[in-house]
C-alpha cells in the first residue's frame, strides 16, 4: 500500500473515528435534550391551555354565582335590565340568560323564550341547591356547541328560582386556538366518552368519537401526560393530554412528529454535516501531510531510478528535517557512486580496448598461423615435387651410368650433364629456400654500398647466357655507359636479376627475345626486364609475388621452379626502398621493372 493511502487511513482512524463518536454521542445527548424540551414545552403549553380553560370556566361560574346573588335582592325589572346589560357586555360569551321558577317555568329570558324546563337536568341539578354545569351540546337555538350553567336563586335559604346562562363555546375555542401547534398539529377536547367537544373543524363536534386515539384513551382514564404515538389519523405525532376533572373534559394537543422535532432533525443534519466536514478536513490534511512526506521520498525514488540509469541529477533539498538530511546523504552517495561508476567505466573501456587490440593481434596471429600452415603445405608440396624430380633424374642417370651396357661416350656425357643440371636445380632450390627463410625471418643481411649496375648486369647475364644460347634466345642489353651508380647490395641485386632474367628465359619459347634495360630517372634508375614469352593472365598478376605461387599450367610445371623467385626478389627490392612492378599480356610477353635509388 502506498504511504499516502496509509496516512489517510491512519488519520481517519485516529481522528475521524473518535471525532465521529464524540459528534454522535453529543448529537444523541442533544437529541434527547431537545426531545425532552419539546415534550416539556408541549406539556407546559397544554397545561397552560388547560388552566386557561379552567380560568375561563371559572369566570363563567363566577358570573353566574354573582348574578344569582344579585338576583336574590333585586327587583324583577331591574334584574332583567341588568341581565340584558351583562349579556351585551359579554357579547359572544353568553347567548342567553334566563330565570326559572321552582316549577321549571321560564319566567324571564333575554331571548324572550317561554316554556317549562322542569324535565331538563340543569333545572333538576340546580334545584338541589348547587351550581350546575351541563355537558357540551349543540344549541337548540344557534345549532352551535354550548353549555348551560344553572344556579339556584335563594331568599332566606329558600330556593326562589333558578338562574340559567346559555354559554357559547366559541369564545372558549378562540382561547384554545391560540396554542402553538405548528402547521400540521391538532388540538381538540373530548368528553369522557371520547366525543369531540372542541375541534377546529366545528362540524365534527359531538359528531365524531375518537376514543381509539391513544391520548384520548389516556385522558378518558383521567390521566395527564405526554407521549409519542400514531394518532387516529395514522400520523406519527407527539401528543400531550390534560384531564379537566371539573367538566370531565380531556384536552389533547398533538403535533406532527417531524415538525415537533424539526430542531432535532436540523441538529442531525448539522452533526452529519460537521462529521463530513471533519472527514473532508482530515483527508485534506492527511493528503497535504502525506504529500509533504512522500514528495521528497518520490524525488528520492526518481533519483534512485535515474541513478540506476546513469543520468542522475542532484535532488533539491526542500526541508531541514530528517528527510532533508537523508536527501543530502543520498545526493552525496549518488555522486560518489557515479564517480566510482565513471572510473569503472573508464577502466572497462580501457580493458575493452586492450581486449579488442589483443583480439586483433590474435586474429592477425591466427591469420599468420593460417598463412604459415598453408606455407607449410605449399612447402611440402614444393619439396615433394621439386626435390623428387631432380633426385629421380640423378638416380636414373647414375643407374644408367653404372650399368655395363653403356659404353658410348656421348651418352655418358649426356647422363653426366643431366646429373649436373639436376644438381644445379637442387642447388637453386635450396638457395631459394634459404634466401626466402632469411627474408621471412628478417635475418637477411644487406651491405648497402655504391654499386655499378653495369657490373651487376654483367654477372647476371653471364649466368644465363649458356641457357639462352641453348634456347637460341636473343638477349639485348640497353644500359647507358654513363648510368648513375646506385645505393644497393650488389650480391642481392644479382639474385634479383638472376631471378627476373631466369624467369624471362624459362617462360620464353625458343627463338624469343629478352631485353635488359636501365636508364636514369630523376633520383633513381629504372631497370626493365622484358621478354617475348608466354605472358601472364591479368588476374594472376598480383599473386605471382606471393610465396610458393606458380601460375598453374602443365607447360609451366614442366619448366620447374620453386615459386619463391619473385617473392625473394620483391623482398630484396623492398629492402632497397622500392618495389617490383609487372606488365604482361598472355602470349605477348612480360615486363618486370623496378627503380633503384641513385647513390648519394
Ligand atoms: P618460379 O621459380 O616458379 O619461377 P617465381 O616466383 O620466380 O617462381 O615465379 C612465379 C611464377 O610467375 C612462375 O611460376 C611463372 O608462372 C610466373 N612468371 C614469372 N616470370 C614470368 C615471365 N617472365 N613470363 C611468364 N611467367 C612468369
Amino acid at each position: 500500500m502506498r504511504i499516502r493511502s496509509e496516512q489517510i487511513i491512519f488519520f481517519l482512524i485516529i481522528s475521524v473515528l473518535p471525532l465521529s463518536a464524540v459528534v454522535y454521542v453529543s448529537y444523541d445527548y442533544s437529541k434527547e435534550a431537545i426531545r425532552d424540551s419539546v415534550m416539556t414545552n408541549l406539556l407546559v403549553a397544554t397545561e397552560n391551555t388547560g388552566r386557561a380553560i379552567d380560568d375561563w370556566m371559572a369566570a363563567r361560574k363566577d358570573d353566574v354565582l354573582i348574578i344569582s346573588t344579585i338576583a336574590e335582592n333585586t327587583e324583577k325589572e331591574k334584574l332583567q335590565g341588568y341581565l340584558f346589560t351583562f349579556e351585551n357586555e359579554h357579547k359572544g360569551v353568553y347567548e342567553e340568560f334566563f330565570l326559572l321558577n321552582p316549577d321549571g317555568n321560564i319566567t324571564f329570558s333575554t331571548l324572550d323564550r317561554t316554556g317549562n324546563a322542569a324535565k331538563e337536568r340543569y333545572f333538576a341539578e340546580a334545584l338541589k341547591g348547587k351550581l350546575y354545569i351541563s355537558d357540551v351540546s349543540l344549541s337548540g337555538i344557534t345549532g352551535l356547541p354550548e353549555i348551560i350553567i344553572t344556579n339556584p336563586v335563594k331568599r332566606n335559604d329558600t330556593i326562589t328560582g333558578i338562574l340559567g346562562a346559555r354559554v357559547s363555546m366559541e369564545n372558549l375555542y378562540t382561547v384554545i386556538e391560540s396554542i402553538d401547534i405548528g402547521k400540521l398539529g391538532e388540538v381538540f377536547i373530548v368528553n369522557n366518552k371520547g366525543e369531540l367537544i372542541f375541534h377546529e373543524n366545528r362540524s365534527k363536534i359531538l359528531l365524531e368519537n375518537i376514543n381509539n386515539n391513544f391520548a384520548v384513551k389516556e385522558v378518558t382514564y383521567e390521566k395527564r401526560g405526554v407521549g409519542e404515538y400514531t394518532n387516529y389519523k395514522g400520523e406519527d405525532v407527539l401528543g400531550s393530554y390534560y384531564w379537566l376533572p371539573l367538566y370531565r373534559w380531556g384536552l389533547v394537543v398533538e403535533m406532527n412528529k417531524d415538525e415537533a422535532y424539526a430542531d432535532v432533525l436540523a441538529l442531525g443534519r448539522l452533526t452529519t454535516g460537521i462529521s463530513f466536514l471533519a472527514i473532508f478536513c482530515v483527508i485534506l490534511l492527511a493528503f497535504v501531510m502525506s504529500k509533504r512526506l512522500t514528495k521528497p521520498i518520490e524525488s528520492l525514488k526518481d533519483g534512485a531510478h535515474s541513478l540506476v540509469r546513469g543520468h542522475f541529477k542532484a535532488i533539491s533539498v526542500s526541508s531541514n528535517n530528517e528527510i532533508g538530511e537523508l536527501t543530502e546523504i543520498f545526493n552525496q552517495t549518488a555522486k560518489e557512486l557515479l564517480d566510482i561508476r565513471k572510473k569503472l567505466e573508464t577502466k572497462i573501456e580501457t580493458a575493452n580496448k586492450d581486449l579488442e587490440e589483443k583480439n586483433r593481434e590474435l586474429i592477425i596471429a591466427n591469420e599468420e598461423l593460417k598463412k604459415l600452415d598453408s606455407l607449410k603445405s605449399d612447402f611440402i608440396s614444393l619439396v615433394s615435387h621439386e626435390l623428387k624430380t631432380p633426385l629421380s633424374a640423378i638416380r636414373t642417370s647414375a643407374e644408367f651410368l653404372e650399368s655395363e651396357e653403356v659404353k658410348e661416350s656421348n651418352v655418358e656425357k649426356e647422363m653426366l650433364e643431366n646429373i649436373i643440371l639436376s644438381v644445379d636445380r637442387l642447388t637453386r632450390l635450396i638457395n631459394d629456400i634459404l634466401d626466402f627463410s632469411k627474408i621471412e625471418a628478417g635475418k637477411m643481411e644487406y651491405h648497402f654500398e655504391r654499386a655499378n649496375f653495369h657490373e651487376i648486369a654483367t654477372v647476371a647475364l653471364e649466368n644465363i647466357r649458356p641457357l639462352a644460347l641453348k634456347k637460341n634466345i636473343t638477349i639485348s642489353v640497353d644500359i647507358p655507359k654513363n648510368l648513375s651508380p646506385v645505393l644497393g647490395d650488389r650480391e642481392k641485386l644479382i639474385i634479383v636479376l638472376n631471378n627476373l632474367l631466369g624467369n624471362a628465359l624459362k617462360f620464353t619459347q625458343n627463338e624469343g627475345r629478352i631485353l635488359l634495360s636501365a636508364k636514369d630517372d630523376q633520383d633513381s634508375i629504372m631497370i626493365r626486364v622484358k621478354d617475348t614469352g608466354m605472358g601472364i593472365e591479368k588476374n594472376k598478376l598480383v599473386k605471382i609475388f606471393d610465396k610458393f605461387y606458380q601460375v598453374d599450367s602443365t607447360s609451366r610445371r614442366k619448366i620447374g621452379g620453386s615459386g619463391l623467385g619473385l617473392s625473394i626478389s620483391s623482398g630484396i627490392i623492398k629492402a632497397h626502398g622500392s618495389e617490383i612492378y609487372v606488365e604482361s599480356e598472355p602470349g605477348e610477353g612480360s615486363t618486370f621493372f623496378f627503380g633503384l635509388k641513385k647513390f648519394g
